[in-house]
Protein backbone atom coordinates (compact mmCIF):
# COMPACT_ATOMS: atom_id res chain seq x y z
CA UNK A 1 0.00 0.00 0.00
CA UNK A 2 1.43 3.26 -0.55
CA UNK A 3 2.49 5.46 2.23
CA UNK A 4 1.41 8.93 0.50
CA UNK A 5 -2.39 9.58 0.19
CA UNK A 6 -3.64 11.49 -2.05
CA UNK A 7 -7.59 11.71 -2.96
CA UNK A 8 -6.91 9.43 -5.83
CA UNK A 9 -4.36 6.95 -4.20
CA UNK A 10 -6.85 4.26 -4.49
CA UNK A 11 -6.29 3.49 -8.04
CA UNK A 12 -3.17 2.09 -7.81
CA UNK A 13 -4.40 -0.11 -5.16
CA UNK A 14 -6.95 -3.39 -6.26
CA UNK A 15 -10.92 -1.99 -6.64
CA UNK A 16 -13.54 -4.51 -6.67
CA UNK A 17 -17.15 -4.44 -6.97
CA UNK A 18 -16.76 -0.96 -9.07
CA UNK A 19 -18.57 -0.96 -12.39
CA UNK A 20 -16.65 -0.87 -15.63
CA UNK A 21 -17.93 2.32 -17.16
CA UNK A 22 -17.73 1.68 -20.84
CA UNK A 23 -17.28 5.68 -21.79
CA UNK A 24 -14.48 7.29 -19.98
CA UNK A 25 -14.97 10.62 -21.34
CA UNK A 26 -18.70 10.62 -19.70
CA UNK A 27 -17.29 9.19 -16.66
CA UNK A 28 -14.18 12.09 -16.40
CA UNK A 29 -17.24 14.74 -17.39
CA UNK A 30 -19.18 13.59 -14.51
CA UNK A 31 -16.55 13.24 -11.62
CA UNK A 32 -15.54 17.17 -13.32
CA UNK A 33 -18.96 18.17 -12.57
CA UNK A 34 -18.79 16.73 -9.13
CA UNK A 35 -15.86 18.58 -7.92
CA UNK A 36 -17.51 21.91 -8.84
CA UNK A 37 -20.82 21.22 -6.78
CA UNK A 38 -21.02 22.20 -3.28
CA UNK A 39 -20.19 19.62 -0.47
CA UNK A 40 -22.94 17.86 1.21
CA UNK A 41 -21.49 18.23 4.94
CA UNK A 42 -18.71 20.63 6.49
CA UNK A 43 -15.99 19.23 7.98
CA UNK A 44 -16.33 20.26 11.09
CA UNK A 45 -19.94 18.54 11.22
CA UNK A 46 -17.36 15.32 10.37
CA UNK A 47 -15.22 16.13 13.49
CA UNK A 48 -18.44 16.78 15.78
CA UNK A 49 -19.89 13.34 14.89
CA UNK A 50 -15.90 12.11 15.64
CA UNK A 51 -16.46 13.88 19.07
CA UNK A 52 -19.65 12.14 19.32
CA UNK A 53 -18.30 8.96 18.85
CA UNK A 54 -15.90 8.48 21.04
CA UNK A 55 -18.27 9.65 23.61
CA UNK A 56 -19.95 5.95 22.66
CA UNK A 57 -15.86 4.12 22.38
CA UNK A 58 -15.90 5.23 25.97
CA UNK A 59 -18.93 3.66 27.28
CA UNK A 60 -20.45 7.00 27.69
CA UNK A 61 -23.22 6.84 24.65
CA UNK A 62 -25.12 5.16 22.12
CA UNK A 63 -25.05 4.31 18.35
CA UNK A 64 -28.06 3.84 16.54
CA UNK A 65 -27.61 3.56 12.52
CA UNK A 66 -30.00 2.65 10.37
CA UNK A 67 -31.87 3.09 7.12
CA UNK A 68 -32.80 1.09 3.77
CA UNK A 69 -30.02 -1.27 2.14
CA UNK A 70 -30.43 0.47 -0.93
CA UNK A 71 -31.92 4.11 -1.15
CA UNK A 72 -34.16 4.17 -4.72
CA UNK A 73 -34.87 7.21 -7.22
CA UNK A 74 -38.50 4.98 -7.29
CA UNK A 75 -38.71 5.48 -3.15
CA UNK A 76 -37.54 9.16 -3.32
CA UNK A 77 -40.87 10.51 -1.62
CA UNK A 78 -40.68 13.24 1.65
CA UNK A 79 -42.79 10.87 3.33
CA UNK A 80 -39.88 7.86 3.25
CA UNK A 81 -37.58 10.08 4.26
CA UNK A 82 -39.99 11.79 6.75
CA UNK A 83 -41.38 7.97 8.34
CA UNK A 84 -38.23 6.38 8.10
CA UNK A 85 -36.01 9.53 10.27
CA UNK A 86 -39.25 9.65 12.54
CA UNK A 87 -39.05 5.82 13.19
CA UNK A 88 -35.19 6.40 14.06
CA UNK A 89 -35.90 9.03 16.86
CA UNK A 90 -38.64 6.94 18.31
CA UNK A 91 -36.21 3.99 18.62
CA UNK A 92 -33.34 6.92 20.20
CA UNK A 93 -35.96 7.60 22.64
CA UNK A 94 -36.89 4.28 23.93
CA UNK A 95 -32.79 3.54 24.08
CA UNK A 96 -31.61 6.49 25.55
CA UNK A 97 -34.49 6.20 28.34
CA UNK A 98 -33.39 2.66 28.83
CA UNK A 99 -29.61 2.96 28.59
CA UNK A 100 -29.82 6.45 30.24
CA UNK A 101 -26.70 7.54 27.99
CA UNK A 102 -27.06 9.67 24.99
CA UNK A 103 -27.65 7.85 21.35
CA UNK A 104 -26.14 9.22 18.30
CA UNK A 105 -28.04 8.59 15.42
CA UNK A 106 -26.93 8.13 12.20
CA UNK A 107 -28.76 7.46 9.30
CA UNK A 108 -28.31 4.85 6.36
CA UNK A 109 -30.00 7.96 4.18
CA UNK A 110 -28.83 10.92 1.67
CA UNK A 111 -26.28 8.76 -0.22
CA UNK A 112 -26.82 4.96 -0.01
CA UNK A 113 -27.14 4.17 -3.27
CA UNK A 114 -24.31 1.60 -4.28
CA UNK A 115 -24.95 -1.96 -3.60
CA UNK A 116 -21.57 -4.55 -4.04
CA UNK A 117 -23.28 -7.76 -5.21
CA UNK A 118 -22.31 -11.56 -5.17
CA UNK A 119 -22.37 -11.97 -8.52
CA UNK A 120 -21.19 -9.36 -11.30
CA UNK A 121 -24.01 -10.70 -13.74
CA UNK A 122 -27.61 -12.36 -13.68
CA UNK A 123 -29.32 -14.58 -16.06
CA UNK A 124 -32.71 -14.47 -16.45
CA UNK A 125 -34.75 -16.73 -18.81
CA UNK A 126 -31.16 -17.40 -20.52
CA UNK A 127 -30.63 -13.88 -20.83
CA UNK A 128 -27.39 -12.63 -18.50
CA UNK A 129 -26.79 -9.00 -17.87
CA UNK A 130 -24.96 -7.11 -15.56
CA UNK A 131 -26.13 -7.54 -11.65
CA UNK A 132 -27.92 -4.46 -10.57
CA UNK A 133 -25.37 -2.50 -8.46
CA UNK A 134 -27.67 0.69 -6.99
CA UNK A 135 -29.15 3.22 -8.34
CA UNK A 136 -26.37 5.48 -8.70
CA UNK A 137 -24.80 2.87 -10.96
CA UNK A 138 -27.53 1.11 -13.19
CA UNK A 139 -31.32 0.38 -13.41
CA UNK A 140 -32.92 -2.52 -11.35
CA UNK A 141 -35.05 -3.32 -14.32
CA UNK A 142 -34.00 -6.50 -16.57
CA UNK A 143 -33.04 -4.77 -19.68
CA UNK A 144 -29.97 -4.72 -21.44
CA UNK A 145 -29.75 -0.64 -21.66
CA UNK A 146 -30.47 -0.34 -17.91
CA UNK A 147 -28.64 -2.30 -16.65
CA UNK A 148 -25.42 -0.71 -18.22
CA UNK A 149 -23.40 1.54 -15.78
CA UNK A 150 -24.26 5.06 -16.63
CA UNK A 151 -22.30 7.91 -14.79
CA UNK A 152 -24.96 10.39 -14.93
CA UNK A 153 -26.94 8.76 -12.58
CA UNK A 154 -23.56 9.69 -9.97
CA UNK A 155 -25.52 13.34 -10.87
CA UNK A 156 -29.32 12.19 -10.17
CA UNK A 157 -27.88 10.61 -6.77
CA UNK A 158 -25.96 13.56 -5.34
CA UNK A 159 -29.23 15.96 -6.12
CA UNK A 160 -31.58 13.26 -3.98
CA UNK A 161 -28.74 13.28 -1.76
CA UNK A 162 -29.02 16.76 -1.09
CA UNK A 163 -32.85 17.41 -0.94
CA UNK A 164 -32.72 14.52 1.46
CA UNK A 165 -30.24 15.72 3.58
CA UNK A 166 -31.68 19.24 3.03
CA UNK A 167 -35.08 17.43 5.05
CA UNK A 168 -33.09 15.96 7.45
CA UNK A 169 -31.81 18.83 8.48
CA UNK A 170 -34.90 21.07 7.87
CA UNK A 171 -37.08 18.53 10.71
CA UNK A 172 -33.88 17.98 12.87
CA UNK A 173 -33.73 21.75 13.76
CA UNK A 174 -37.19 23.21 13.06
CA UNK A 175 -38.50 21.76 15.51
CA UNK A 176 -40.66 18.50 13.88
CA UNK A 177 -37.86 16.52 16.47
CA UNK A 178 -39.39 17.70 19.33
CA UNK A 179 -38.80 15.09 22.26
CA UNK A 180 -42.41 15.30 23.30
CA UNK A 181 -43.60 14.76 19.89
CA UNK A 182 -41.57 12.15 19.55
CA UNK A 183 -42.86 10.37 22.55
CA UNK A 184 -46.43 11.44 21.44
CA UNK A 185 -46.14 9.40 18.20
CA UNK A 186 -44.75 6.31 20.19
CA UNK A 187 -47.45 6.65 22.57
CA UNK A 188 -50.37 7.05 19.55
CA UNK A 189 -48.34 4.24 17.46
CA UNK A 190 -49.11 2.13 20.43
CA UNK A 191 -52.67 2.99 21.33
CA UNK A 192 -52.84 1.74 17.75
CA UNK A 193 -51.10 -1.94 18.06
CA UNK A 194 -52.62 -4.11 20.21
CA UNK A 195 -49.19 -6.34 20.47
CA UNK A 196 -47.80 -2.95 21.77
CA UNK A 197 -49.24 -3.46 25.19
CA UNK A 198 -46.17 -5.17 26.82
CA UNK A 199 -43.83 -2.19 26.04
CA UNK A 200 -46.18 0.37 27.42
CA UNK A 201 -45.08 0.26 30.82
CA UNK A 202 -41.99 1.47 29.00
CA UNK A 203 -44.00 4.21 27.18
CA UNK A 204 -45.79 5.11 30.31
CA UNK A 205 -42.33 6.07 32.07
CA UNK A 206 -40.72 7.73 29.67
CA UNK A 207 -44.09 10.13 29.08
CA UNK A 208 -43.72 10.42 33.31
CA UNK A 209 -40.20 11.37 32.64
CA UNK A 210 -41.34 14.09 30.08
CA UNK A 211 -44.30 15.50 32.03
CA UNK A 212 -41.98 15.76 35.31
CA UNK A 213 -39.26 17.16 33.43
CA UNK A 214 -41.61 20.17 31.28
CA UNK A 215 -42.77 20.61 35.21
CA UNK A 216 -39.48 21.90 35.98
CA UNK A 217 -39.47 24.01 33.39
CA UNK A 218 -37.57 21.70 30.50
CA UNK A 219 -39.35 22.10 27.57
CA UNK A 220 -38.72 22.67 23.87
CA UNK A 221 -39.17 26.27 24.41
CA UNK A 222 -36.26 26.39 27.00
CA UNK A 223 -34.11 24.08 26.26
CA UNK A 224 -32.15 22.69 22.78
CA UNK A 225 -32.29 19.45 23.36
CA UNK A 226 -35.68 19.07 23.64
CA UNK A 227 -36.59 20.71 20.88
CA UNK A 228 -34.10 19.50 18.28
CA UNK A 229 -31.46 16.71 17.60
CA UNK A 230 -28.23 16.28 15.67
CA UNK A 231 -29.02 13.97 13.01
CA UNK A 232 -25.83 12.29 10.64
CA UNK A 233 -25.60 10.54 7.92
CA UNK A 234 -23.85 7.46 6.16
CA UNK A 235 -23.23 4.88 3.47
CA UNK A 236 -20.89 2.70 2.62
CA UNK A 237 -18.07 4.32 0.54
CA UNK A 238 -18.24 1.87 -2.15
CA UNK A 239 -18.60 3.54 -6.09
CA UNK A 240 -14.94 5.56 -5.38
CA UNK A 241 -15.02 7.92 -8.19
CA UNK A 242 -18.05 9.20 -6.68
CA UNK A 243 -16.41 9.13 -3.05
CA UNK A 244 -13.57 10.88 -4.34
CA UNK A 245 -15.18 13.73 -6.41
CA UNK A 246 -16.69 14.61 -3.50
CA UNK A 247 -13.28 14.65 -0.98
CA UNK A 248 -12.51 18.50 -0.44
CA UNK A 249 -9.61 19.98 1.67
CA UNK A 250 -10.95 21.26 4.49
CA UNK A 251 -10.31 25.10 4.57
CA UNK A 252 -10.14 25.28 8.55
CA UNK A 253 -7.80 22.55 9.01
CA UNK A 254 -5.76 21.17 5.72
CA UNK A 255 -7.32 18.19 6.42
CA UNK A 256 -9.00 16.34 3.68
CA UNK A 257 -13.02 15.46 4.29
CA UNK A 258 -15.60 12.72 2.10
CA UNK A 259 -17.88 15.39 1.81
CA UNK A 260 -20.77 13.33 0.78
CA UNK A 261 -21.87 12.21 4.27
CA UNK A 262 -20.77 12.90 8.19
CA UNK A 263 -19.47 8.78 8.10
CA UNK A 264 -18.55 6.22 5.69
CA UNK A 265 -17.95 2.62 5.94
CA UNK A 266 -15.87 0.14 3.92
CA UNK A 267 -18.15 -3.36 3.27
CA UNK A 268 -17.06 -6.90 4.43
CA UNK A 269 -16.29 -7.33 1.02
CA UNK A 270 -14.05 -4.75 0.04
CA UNK A 271 -11.71 -4.86 3.63
CA UNK A 272 -9.38 -7.01 2.44
CA UNK A 273 -5.25 -6.47 2.50
CA UNK A 274 -4.74 -4.26 -0.31
CA UNK A 275 -7.91 -2.83 -1.13
CA UNK A 276 -8.69 0.40 -2.90
CA UNK A 277 -11.41 1.20 -0.72
CA UNK A 278 -9.38 0.76 2.22
CA UNK A 279 -6.82 3.18 0.98
CA UNK A 280 -9.22 5.74 -0.25
CA UNK A 281 -10.49 5.77 3.52
CA UNK A 282 -7.74 6.08 5.48
CA UNK A 283 -6.72 9.50 4.02
CA UNK A 284 -9.92 11.20 5.11
CA UNK A 285 -11.09 12.45 8.44
CA UNK A 286 -14.52 11.60 8.53
CA UNK A 287 -15.30 8.73 11.46
CA UNK A 288 -15.04 5.30 9.58
CA UNK A 289 -17.18 2.30 9.71
CA UNK A 290 -15.57 -1.29 8.98
CA UNK A 291 -17.78 -3.93 8.50
CA UNK A 292 -16.41 -7.20 10.37
CA UNK A 293 -17.86 -10.52 9.06
CA UNK A 294 -16.70 -14.44 9.82
CA UNK A 295 -13.85 -14.02 7.84
CA UNK A 296 -11.52 -11.44 9.30
CA UNK A 297 -9.01 -12.42 10.93
CA UNK A 298 -8.04 -10.91 14.57
CA UNK A 299 -4.44 -9.85 12.77
CA UNK A 300 -5.87 -8.77 9.64
CA UNK A 301 -8.34 -6.50 11.74
CA UNK A 302 -5.17 -5.01 13.95
CA UNK A 303 -2.94 -4.27 10.86
CA UNK A 304 -6.02 -2.64 8.99
CA UNK A 305 -6.97 -1.10 12.41
CA UNK A 306 -3.01 0.65 12.42
CA UNK A 307 -3.58 1.58 8.26
CA UNK A 308 -6.77 3.54 9.04
CA UNK A 309 -5.87 4.65 12.72
CA UNK A 310 -2.37 5.03 12.90
CA UNK A 311 -3.15 8.00 15.64
CA UNK A 312 -5.45 5.87 17.44
CA UNK A 313 -8.24 8.63 17.66
CA UNK A 314 -11.19 7.56 19.56
CA UNK A 315 -14.40 8.14 17.54
CA UNK A 316 -12.55 7.18 14.26
CA UNK A 317 -13.41 4.09 14.15
CA UNK A 318 -16.58 2.16 14.72
CA UNK A 319 -16.34 -1.57 14.07
CA UNK A 320 -19.52 -3.10 12.84
CA UNK A 321 -19.97 -6.92 13.39
CA UNK A 322 -22.55 -8.97 10.84
CA UNK A 323 -21.40 -12.53 11.80
CA UNK A 324 -25.14 -14.25 11.77
CA UNK A 325 -27.33 -15.56 14.97
CA UNK A 326 -25.43 -18.50 15.04
CA UNK A 327 -21.79 -17.51 14.80
CA UNK A 328 -21.61 -14.57 16.41
CA UNK A 329 -20.57 -15.93 19.90
CA UNK A 330 -18.16 -17.90 18.60
CA UNK A 331 -16.56 -15.33 16.07
CA UNK A 332 -16.62 -12.00 17.74
CA UNK A 333 -14.19 -12.84 20.91
CA UNK A 334 -10.97 -13.31 19.17
CA UNK A 335 -11.72 -9.95 17.33
CA UNK A 336 -12.79 -8.04 21.28
CA UNK A 337 -9.76 -9.50 22.56
CA UNK A 338 -7.42 -8.67 19.75
CA UNK A 339 -8.49 -4.98 20.16
CA UNK A 340 -8.42 -4.75 23.58
CA UNK A 341 -4.73 -6.24 23.68
CA UNK A 342 -3.48 -3.41 21.45
CA UNK A 343 -5.59 -1.01 23.10
CA UNK A 344 -7.14 0.45 19.93
CA UNK A 345 -9.81 2.53 20.72
CA UNK A 346 -12.97 1.55 18.73
CA UNK A 347 -16.49 1.59 18.91
CA UNK A 348 -18.54 -1.92 18.44
CA UNK A 349 -21.57 -2.05 16.78
CA UNK A 350 -24.00 -4.74 15.86
CA UNK A 351 -25.62 -5.21 12.73
CA UNK A 352 -27.94 -8.73 13.35
CA UNK A 353 -28.97 -8.32 9.23
CA UNK A 354 -26.11 -9.12 7.05
CA UNK A 355 -25.63 -12.71 8.51
CA UNK A 356 -29.73 -13.54 8.53
CA UNK A 357 -30.18 -13.54 5.10
CA UNK A 358 -32.52 -16.76 4.44
CA UNK A 359 -34.72 -17.47 1.35
CA UNK A 360 -38.12 -18.02 2.25
CA UNK A 361 -40.46 -21.14 1.03
CA UNK A 362 -41.87 -18.06 -1.39
CA UNK A 363 -38.84 -17.38 -2.97
CA UNK A 364 -38.27 -14.19 -1.16
CA UNK A 365 -34.90 -13.22 0.43
CA UNK A 366 -35.87 -12.15 4.02
CA UNK A 367 -34.53 -12.00 7.54
CA UNK A 368 -36.20 -13.60 10.39
CA UNK A 369 -37.14 -11.58 13.24
CA UNK A 370 -36.10 -13.85 15.60
CA UNK A 371 -32.71 -14.55 14.39
CA UNK A 372 -31.84 -10.76 13.69
CA UNK A 373 -32.69 -10.72 17.97
CA UNK A 374 -31.02 -14.01 18.57
CA UNK A 375 -27.71 -12.22 16.78
CA UNK A 376 -27.97 -8.83 19.07
CA UNK A 377 -28.46 -11.01 22.19
CA UNK A 378 -25.23 -12.80 21.03
CA UNK A 379 -23.20 -9.56 20.79
CA UNK A 380 -24.10 -8.58 23.89
CA UNK A 381 -23.49 -11.69 25.28
CA UNK A 382 -20.13 -11.17 24.24
CA UNK A 383 -19.09 -7.98 24.70
CA UNK A 384 -20.68 -8.65 28.21
CA UNK A 385 -17.87 -11.58 29.03
CA UNK A 386 -15.40 -9.96 27.41
CA UNK A 387 -15.50 -6.50 29.91
CA UNK A 388 -15.96 -4.07 26.32
CA UNK A 389 -18.73 -2.40 25.83
CA UNK A 390 -21.59 -3.18 23.43
CA UNK A 391 -22.01 0.55 21.98
CA UNK A 392 -24.49 0.08 18.78
CA UNK A 393 -26.86 -0.92 16.58
CA UNK A 394 -26.61 -0.95 12.40
CA UNK A 395 -29.53 -2.14 11.24
CA UNK A 396 -31.33 -1.66 7.63
CA UNK A 397 -35.06 -0.21 8.28
CA UNK A 398 -37.42 1.85 7.02
CA UNK A 399 -40.58 4.10 8.45
CA UNK A 400 -42.61 1.70 6.01
CA UNK A 401 -44.97 -0.57 6.20
CA UNK A 402 -43.65 -3.32 4.60
CA UNK A 403 -43.15 -6.68 4.65
CA UNK A 404 -39.61 -8.41 3.96
CA UNK A 405 -38.34 -9.32 7.09
CA UNK A 406 -40.21 -12.29 8.68
CA UNK A 407 -41.55 -12.35 12.44
CA UNK A 408 -42.03 -9.39 14.83
CA UNK A 409 -45.16 -9.22 16.98
CA UNK A 410 -47.39 -8.24 14.42
CA UNK A 411 -46.00 -11.25 12.58
CA UNK A 412 -44.78 -11.21 8.68
CA UNK A 413 -45.17 -14.55 7.18
CA UNK A 414 -43.44 -16.14 4.49
CA UNK A 415 -46.77 -15.92 2.71
CA UNK A 416 -47.04 -12.29 3.63
CA UNK A 417 -43.92 -11.23 2.28
CA UNK A 418 -45.17 -10.78 -1.46
CA UNK A 419 -47.67 -8.57 0.05
CA UNK A 420 -45.66 -5.11 0.22
CA UNK A 421 -41.86 -6.11 -0.66
CA UNK A 422 -40.40 -3.22 -1.66
CA UNK A 423 -36.79 -3.57 -1.07
CA UNK A 424 -33.90 -2.49 -3.76
CA UNK A 425 -31.72 -4.56 -2.18
CA UNK A 426 -32.18 -6.36 1.56
CA UNK A 427 -34.93 -6.67 3.56
CA UNK A 428 -35.63 -4.45 6.00
CA UNK A 429 -37.22 -4.21 9.47
CA UNK A 430 -40.77 -1.92 9.07
CA UNK A 431 -41.86 0.78 11.07
CA UNK A 432 -43.36 -1.54 14.06
CA UNK A 433 -40.76 -4.35 13.84
CA UNK A 434 -37.56 -1.35 14.18
CA UNK A 435 -39.60 -0.34 17.01
CA UNK A 436 -40.52 -3.32 18.63
CA UNK A 437 -36.56 -3.97 18.34
CA UNK A 438 -35.83 -1.07 20.08
CA UNK A 439 -38.29 -2.26 23.15
CA UNK A 440 -36.48 -5.09 23.26
CA UNK A 441 -32.72 -3.78 22.93
CA UNK A 442 -34.07 -1.51 25.89
CA UNK A 443 -34.77 -5.08 28.26
CA UNK A 444 -31.38 -6.03 26.82
CA UNK A 445 -29.51 -2.69 28.07
CA UNK A 446 -31.34 -3.11 31.31
CA UNK A 447 -29.95 -6.22 32.52
C1 LIG B 1 -24.79 -3.49 3.53
O1 LIG B 1 -24.59 -2.94 4.63
O2 LIG B 1 -25.78 -3.27 2.81
C2 LIG B 1 -23.82 -4.55 3.11
C3 LIG B 1 -23.67 -4.88 1.85
O3 LIG B 1 -23.21 -5.11 4.16
P1 LIG B 1 -21.90 -6.06 4.24
O4 LIG B 1 -20.79 -5.28 3.62
O5 LIG B 1 -21.75 -6.22 5.73
O6 LIG B 1 -22.23 -7.33 3.54
MN1 LIG C 1 -27.79 -4.63 2.80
Amino acid sequence: MATSWTPESWRDATGIHMPAYKDAAALSATENTLRNYPPLVFAGEARNLTADLAKVAEGKAFLLQGGDCAESFAEFHPNNIRDTFRVILQMAVVLTFAGKLPVVKLGRMAGQFAKPRSTPTETINGVELPSYFGDIINDIEFVAEGREPDPARMIRAYSQAASTLNLLRAFSNGGYANLQQVNAWTHDYMGRSPWAQKYKETADRISEALAFMEACGITPETVPQIKGTSFYTSHEALLLPYEQAMTRQDSLTGGWYDTSAHFLWIGDRTRFEGSAHVEFLRGIGNPIGVKCGPSLEPDALLRMLDTLNPEREAGRITLISRYGYDKVETGLPTLVRAVQREGHPVIWSCDPMHGNVVKSASGYKTRPFERILAEVRGFFAVHRAEGSFGGGIHIEMTGQNVTECTGGAVAVTDEGLADRYHTHCDPRLNAAQSLELAFLLAEMLNQ
